[in-house]
């Protein structure tokens, strides 16, 4: 096992993989910016190093000081959470020929898998179904056009390299592609620094329904079931829950073997994702995969009461994975809900500033994973999310009623955040019925704008 592991990460992630290496007897190197000096994960590390200015250009995407401040420390790995480096082929690579551990899998899987036109054409020839689409990236307006009038408008144009719902349009005509297509490429290239694109078919009211896997170096792999996050704004996700309403014990079992078919196809090891939509007629199709830990893991560490972050420590270290499928079991409803500082009146923006005071909620399954604190000011160059309110219940309904119950302990003052927007969700009719999809937020916004 490791003796100093590194975390190339912030925020809420930094945080919560300190504390699996700290219960495992792990000492770990903190990573921060000029702009977070002050931060929780900064501080509660055993050690931390400034890897250079706010902008995280400079500072956590910054490979040379990342790996520099490895050595200089003498950790033995780097767990890159996710979002920043976390699916950075070159990194990875550059990690192993440093003989530092990255943790997660390797650099040629995150090649292969990280780019989301290559990774469907792989799973494409593995058997697994995929949305159709264009076969591999788009070379040009008129191809794209092409294809979306072979496949039928609407269409979904989105950046390869993309994540967090960004660089990704829906397109009800070739005028609107023709629209489209530029300022894509070039958000594309903005947010990603590659302007690559690919064009697949939109499915129609659909769920969210992703698999979680774990995989180690010996060829053992296993699924931990479903996590929904059919809940989403510019989709991205803000509710995310398991089990799915929408599956049943056969579909479940389908879409994990599938899952199994991507981790075998791609020769994955460690904690990661594949992503589904599954439509009105329960089709369900491959949609990306997230070769990660994800913000969601929690709702599947509450279900199956697994230490995801662990596991993907031990599977760094060329552990054995310890379960088989046979010993895999889900206990009651977990819902999650991400906080996150940002106006949902003015289409989500931003909202940093200070914190003045703070109450988060606690009791009886109720998880909260946040690294802010009273007085904290939320430096305005990275992620709005804030904090992560995970409730387990014994069913759905009391995962509602205990989400409802923390949503209203919560105090934030100084800022404004997406707290009422969560609660009004809990309480709509439809989520409670389970009866939603993908579109669930815009319509409700279009049915609000109508009455007004
Ligand atoms: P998840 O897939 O874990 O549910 P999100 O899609 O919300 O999470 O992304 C989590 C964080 O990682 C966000 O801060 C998001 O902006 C960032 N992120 C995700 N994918 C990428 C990517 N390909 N490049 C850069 N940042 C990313
Ligand atoms: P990201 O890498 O940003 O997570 P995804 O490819 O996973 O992007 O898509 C994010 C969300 O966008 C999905 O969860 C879904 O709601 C919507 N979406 C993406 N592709 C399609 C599609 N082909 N049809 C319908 N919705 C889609
Ligand atoms: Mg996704």
């Amino acid at each position: 096992m490791f003796s100093k592991i590194l975390i190339a990460n912030r925020g809420e992630i930094a945080v919560r993989i300190i504390r699996a290496c700290k219960e495992m007897g792990i000492k770990t190197v903190a990573v921060y910016s000029e702009a977070d000096k002050e931060a929780m994960h900064t501080r509660l590390a055993d050690e931390a190093v400034c890897i250079g200015p706010a902008s995280s250009g400079k500072s956590y995407l910054n490979m040379k000081n990342i790996l520099e401040a490895a050595c200089l420390t003498g950790a033995e790995a780097i767990h890159p959470g996710f979002g920043f480096l976390s699916e950075n082929a070159h990194f990875a690579r550059i990690c192993e020929e440093s003989n530092i551990c990255f943790i997660g899998p390797s650099y040629v899987v995150i090649d292969k898998m990280g780019n989301k036109s290559h990774s469907k054409e792989l799973m494409k020839k593995a058997g697994v179904p995929v949305i159709p689409g264009s076969e591999g990236k788009l070379e040009s307006l008129s191809q794209a056009k092409e294809i979306a009038s072979k496949i039928g408008y609407p269409v979904m144009l989105k950046a390869s390299s993309g994540g967090g719902g960004k660089g990704i349009r829906l397109v009800y005509s070739p005028k609107e592609l023709e629209d489209a297509y530029p300022l894509v490429k070039q958000e594309a290239r903005n947010a990603f620094q590659d302007d690559e694109l690919y064009l697949e078919k939109y499915i129609e009211n659909p769920r969210h329904v992703e698999i979680q896997v774990l995989a180690d170096k010996h060829g053992n792999a296993i699924h931990l079931g479903e996590r929904d996050c059919s809940i989403q704004r510019r989709n991205q996700k803000i509710i995310e829950e398991s089990p799915s309403t929408v599956l049943d014990e056969t579909l479940r079992n389908k879409m994990g073997k599938a899952a199994m078919k991507a981790v075998k196809a791609s020769g994955y090891y460690n904690a990661g994702t594949i992503e589904f939509l599954v439509d009105k007629n329960k089709d369900f199709y491959f949609m990306e995969m997230n070769t990660r830990v994800q913000v969601e893991h929690p709702v599947t560490e509450m279900q199956t009461g697994i230490d995801i972050v662990k596991e993907q420590i031990r599977i760094a270290a060329g552990e054995t994975l310890r379960f088989t499928q046979k010993d895999i079991s889900f206990s009651g409803h977990t819902i999650e809900c991400r906080i996150n500082a940002e106006n949902p009146e003015k289409n989500f923006i931003p909202c940093p500033g200070t914190i003045q005071e703070l109450n988060l909620p606690g009791g009886n399954g109720v998880r909260i994973d946040t690294a802010i604190y009273s007085g904290y000011t939320i430096p305005p160059v990275y992620d709005s999310m804030l904090a992560k309110i995970i409730c387990h219940g014994e069913d759905r309904k009391e995962a509602i009623a205990k989400m409802k119950r923390a949503l209203e302990e919560v105090v934030i003052d100084g800022i404004t955040t997406n707290v009422d927007f969560l609660y009004e969700i809990l309480e709509d009719v439809d989520f409670e019925e389970g009866n939603f999809d993908t579109s669930f937020l815009e319509v409700k916004k279009q049915k609000k704008e109508k009455l007004l």
